[in-house]
């Protein structure tokens, strides 16, 4: 594996119309393990230029949330508030490289590879329509495509301003696909010349995109497949403006459960609820990679970053549409929780339970090394971290209200459970501080159920209830030890209670 490569230089260029989308960081996320892998560059350019639907919150957002991932660009925006570009290509903002859009426009159009278009709103809606009633497919039909100068002049003079209309060429554009190997699109499928810059001076997508990645010396573009369709037109423009064509790469969709493409409505997109959701940054990345590519060796589930860019090859991405499976990141998840060291996972940790203590759902906030007391009975039952507040939220409560309906087992009625829930009090209460570990804790209570006749389970069910308020709970004795023998008696007592009239 080459160290540095500089003949690679790869890219993603979110736009800040939205948070940073599950979708950006996989993109990013391929991106980098390729630039890694072969000792390229990986760059971070923002498309802003779409000013009515981009803000600085959905910036940050993006920024924030690729840098939590550890998704971090060697060339790009720099990470604090106002921040300096960093890279030989600046900047690295769309809306700040204005004038190098200007400049490529003047090129193309003194070349005669594009041409101002007057055409008004009205005349290009009826153009819609008319294709439309005649079953075709929508398409610029040209009407500007062969102006006279003086014909321009007039409508110049007419204060018409015209948009920018890029040229398409008739013939096939076809590429070498990284992911999806030969594609051939035949140019009479693009939608007539398209613009490239809006008659206020606006210039577009497609336009500013080949622009810069020819700017930027970009070599790869490796991008959602969604973008499929745009892939003749940039090749078009990079071919006009003289430029060499980069390899392209397009990515398989993320689907939802259903097999339709990922959306809003059935999956949750945002990387930002993901972390606040307790998901590891480590579990995110090592999920996100393998959403279209898979190192293709059995047991091989669990991988760091260090360990993706290794395996990581550009080429064998499937071509398929990927399937977010939200249990499977739970899981990858939970292993990475059980690989955190101690310390690294309480410091995790603590933000969801202060967090929770600031809602109100807890009545104080646990020290580190209470948490860190606790990490070998709730480690393996963590899903999320914030599952902890969930898990053991009930040690940091002043008071539990058991539900009468749980309390009683069941096997059980209200008699036996009451019984049941006195005699363990009696069995409990006859242990000091010394002897009120698990494993002294356990017997007696076992005893106790057969000497009565009931099953261990149904004591301990109810025993569980009333001392934590939950059916599910870390292993019980564990937990009476983290309970402590003062507040396992008085919530006995106050269980007792709740049940008395029942
Ligand atoms: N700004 C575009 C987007 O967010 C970039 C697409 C591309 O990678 O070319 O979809």
């Amino acid at each position: 594996m080459p160290t540095t490569n500089p003949a690679v230089r790869v890219r993603i260029a979110p736009s800040p119309t939205g948070p940073l989308h599950i979708g950006t960081a996989r993109t990013a996320l391929f991106n980098l393990l390729h630039a890694r892998h072969v000792g390229g560059t990986f760059v971070l350019r923002l498309e802003d230029t779409d000013v009515a639907r981009s803000t600085e919150a959905h910036e940050r957002d993006i920024l924030d949330g690729l840098h939590w991932l550890g998704i971090a660009w060697d060339e790009g925006p720099g990470m604090g508030p106002g921040g300096d570009d960093v890279g030989p290509y600046p900047p690295y903002r769309q809306m700040r490289r204005l004038s190098t859009y200007a400049e490529a426009a003047r090129r193309l159009l003194e070349a005669d590879l594009a041409y101002p278009c007057y055409c008004t709103p009205e005349e290009l809606e009826a153009d819609r329509r008319a294709q439309e009633a005649a079953r075709q497919a929508p398409r610029y039909v040209g009407r500007c495509a062969a102006l006279t100068p003086e014909e321009r002049a007039v409508r110049e003079g007419e204060g018409r301003r015209g948009a920018l209309r890029f040229r398409v060429r008739p013939g096939i554009v076809a590429w070498d696909d990284l992911v999806r190997d030969r594609v051939e699109i035949d140019t009479a499928n693009l939608g007539g010349d398209f613009v490239i810059v809006r008659a206020d001076g606006t210039p577009l997508y497609h336009f500013t995109v080949v622009v810069d990645d020819a700017a930027m010396a970009i070599s790869h573009v490796i991008r959602g497949e969604d973008h499929i369709s745009n892939t003749p037109k940039h090749i078009l423009l990079f071919e006009a403006l003289g430029h060499d064509v980069p390899v392209f790469g397009h990515l398989p969709l993320i689907l939802n459960p259903d097999g339709t493409k990922m959306s809003k409505r059935k999956s949750q997109t945002a990387v930002a609820d993901y972390r606040a959701q307790g998901f590891l940054r480590e579990a995110l990345v090592n999920y996100l990679a393998f959403l279209g590519w898979s190192p293709g060796v059995e047991g091989e589930d669990v991988l760091s970053f260090d360990e993706l860019v290794e395996r990581f090859d550009i080429t064998k991405v499937q071509k398929g549409g990927a399937k977010f499976d939200r249990a499977r990141l739970e899981w990858l998840n939970g292993q990475w929780i059980r690989r955190l060291e101690d310390m690294d996972l309480v410091d995790r940790l603590r933000p969801f339970v202060v967090a929770a203590h600031d809602r109100g759902e807890l009545a104080r906030v646990p020290g580190d090394d209470e948490l860190r007391s606790l990490l070998p009975i709730v480690r393996d039952r963590l899903p999320t971290l914030a599952a902890i507040v969930e898990i053991a939220g009930f040690l940091w409560l002043d008071e539990i209200r058991p539900d009468p309906a749980d309390l009683v087992p069941r096997r059980w009625d209200l008699a036996t459970t009451r019984e049941g829930l006195r005699a363990a009090r009696e069995a409990l209460a006859a242990h000091d501080a010394v002897t009120w570990e698990a494993d002294e804790l356990e017997p007696p209570l076992r005893a106790l159920a057969e000497t009565r006749g009931w099953k261990a389970g149904d004591l301990f069910m109810a025993l569980r209830v009333a001392v934590t308020g939950r059916t599910a709970t870390p292993p019980l004795f564990d937990t009476l030890v983290a309970l402590g023998r003062d507040r396992v008696l008085a919530r006995l007592d106050h269980a007792l209670e709740v049940i008395a009239d029942a």
